[in-house]
């Protein structure tokens, strides 16, 4: 049987470009489904951060007319293969992708070309096949920024034989981000007047980039099972609950995997010490020279050291945390918060933070290095956060023997085990209502388990146990491919030879 072709349209891809877990799977995924036998090819915009990362670009298509409206922009697509010699194409524009930021600045907020930007990203998917004479069996697509590609496939694209026999699957990493637009943009699209409906990207009299995705794709996906039910209500539907009611049968679940590679303890390169499930000497080593690192007093080496990495938003559960600190701090604990976003989350721990300057400290920063130094050196992880399409820290938590407290809704619910209610089976701590006492409670709970050190070994040795490799995960993808194609018309085989 011929290989399974896949063209994964991304907005981010980890390493070259990354604001949060949909570069992670966009970075870890193709890898994965090429080790099961598909033949995976990436697609993202050339942003300022990856041009500067990728040096050996070699053009494919230049000077390709996308329309947007009535004008026509000129692009360039470049290619490279990945580390792991995965086809990488990026769309180069640098009157739209050369800047600091992927989608806007903290200080201005979104760019104000957001719609044309991805709007060419989407149509330059066509241009990209053709120039390639590929045309995938699948486009992946991943968020609002690459949702219009299953409009332009569904209305357009297919009616060439060449696409009649692609299919759609597109995931949402976080339905609260929909690219939502004035009513007048639609034209931008050059999409049929009557995708400007309520059956189509219309909602609420505006244009919504994700609800073409949602409407026009043959199957959803999201990033965590109990997630995908989640959004079927109103509470985290974000308004799409109805359609995704509607469409449940095409809705699936699947749980991110995580890059094992780069989160190893044995083989670190930002850690100061390297530990394993059966030695975890080194884990102690990465939390004094965090402790030293962070300048916290020689006695906080005696205490736990609580650590958090996060976007600053509302989502993550700042609110609790900032509710909590202060009971929080009446506890012999340290705590680190690295993240940025919200000026107003970081402004108000940066004042918290001036309190107690030898127990907290907020670090406003996107530093990886740092982010993959606190997985080691904390003994617990905070991930309090509202909703979580499925978060990645609390494995990256787990795999480093980092106990996660966490709040039971969405990944985080189908990743971490309780041990308050599971002793035997748990890998964490999981509060079920959203209020501040209930996450305080778990803490505490976590911190009365830290006491008893044959447990916590224990409890870290099963976190660090779990499998949460991108293997599985691609399979589950891999089934999901088949089904959508099982329902298109099969490519002709090829003629053979004489
Ligand atoms: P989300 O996609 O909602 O931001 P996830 O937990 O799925 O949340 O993924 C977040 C990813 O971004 C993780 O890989 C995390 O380590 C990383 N990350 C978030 N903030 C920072 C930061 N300030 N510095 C380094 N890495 C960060």
């Amino acid at each position: 049987m011929s290989k399974i072709q896949i063209l994964f349209c991304a907005s981010e891809v980890s390493p070259y470009a990354k604001t949060g877990g949909l570069a992670d799977v966009a970075g870890a995924l193709p890898e994965a489904l090429r080790k099961l036998g598909c033949d995976v090819r990436i697609f993202m915009p050339l942003y300022r951060s990856a041009r500067e990362k990728l040096k050996a670009l070699k053009p494919l298509a230049e000077d390709s007319p996308i329309p947007i409206g009535i004008h026509d922009y000129h692009v360039h697509i470049l290619r490279t293969l990945t580390p792991a010699g995965i086809p990488l194409y990026l769309l180069e524009k640098d009157e739209f992708f050369d800047r600091s930021h992927l989608y806007g600045t903290p200080a201005h907020g979104d760019y104000e070309d957001n719609a044309e930007r991805f709007i060419a990203f989407s149509r330059a998917v066509h241009t990209l096949c053709v120039r390639l004479h590929w045309y995938p069996s699948i486009f992946h697509l991943h968020d609002w920024q690459t949702a219009l590609v299953a409009a332009y496939h569904r209305l357009n694209w297919r009616y060439d034989p060449n696409f009649i026999h692609s299919g759609t699957v597109f995931t949402i990493h976080n339905l609260a981000y929909q690219g939502v637009f004035p009513a007048d943009y639609f034209s931008l699209t050059q999409l049929p007047p009557d995708v400007f409906s309520f059956r189509g990207m219309e909602f609420w009299g505006q244009c919504n980039f994700l609800k073409a995705g949602l409407v026009y794709s043959d199957m959803l996906t999201t990033v965590s099972p109990r997630y995908s039910q989640e959004i079927q209500a109103s509470e985290f539907g974000c308004g799409m609950d109805g359609l995704l009611r509607d469409r449940h049968n095409s809705l699936v679940g699947i749980l991110n995997g995580i890059d094992c590679e780069e989160w190893n303890t044995e083989a670190d390169p930002y850690l100061p010490a390297r530990y394993s499930m059966d030695d975890l000497e080194g884990k102690r080593a990465c939390k004094e020279v965090l402790l030293s690192d962070l300048g916290f007093p020689e006695g906080s080496r005696r205490k736990p050291l609580l650590g958090m990495i996060s976007r600053m938003a509302a989502q993550k559960g700042f609110d609790l945390m900032g509710e909590i600190l202060d009971n929080l701090m009446d506890l012999p604990v340290s705590l680190v918060i690295l993240g940025t976003g919200d000026a107003a989350i970081e402004k108000s721990l940066k004042e918290m933070e001036s309190s107690f300057p030898d127990r907290l400290r907020i670090l406003t920063a996107f530093d990886e290095a740092l982010a993959h130094r606190i997985e080691a050196g904390a003994d617990i992880f905070l991930m309090p956060s509202r909703y979580e399409p499925c978060g990645l820290n609390q494995m990256y938590s787990l795999r480093y023997g980092t106990v996660p407290v966490v709040h039971a809704t969405g990944g985080l619910e189908d990743s971490v085990v309780d041990a308050v209610q599971n002793p035997d089976t748990g890998t964490g701590f999981k509060f079920a209502d959203y209020e501040p006492f209930a996450f305080l409670g778990s803490i505490q709970a976590a911190l009365d388990l830290y006491r008893n050190r044959d447990k916590w070994r224990e409890i870290q040795r099963r976190g660090m146990g779990q499998d949460f490799s991108w293997t599985r995960s691609a399979g589950q993808y891999l089934n999901i491919y088949k089904n959508v194609l099982a329902r298109k018309p099969k490519r002709p085989s090829p003629i053979p030879p004489a």
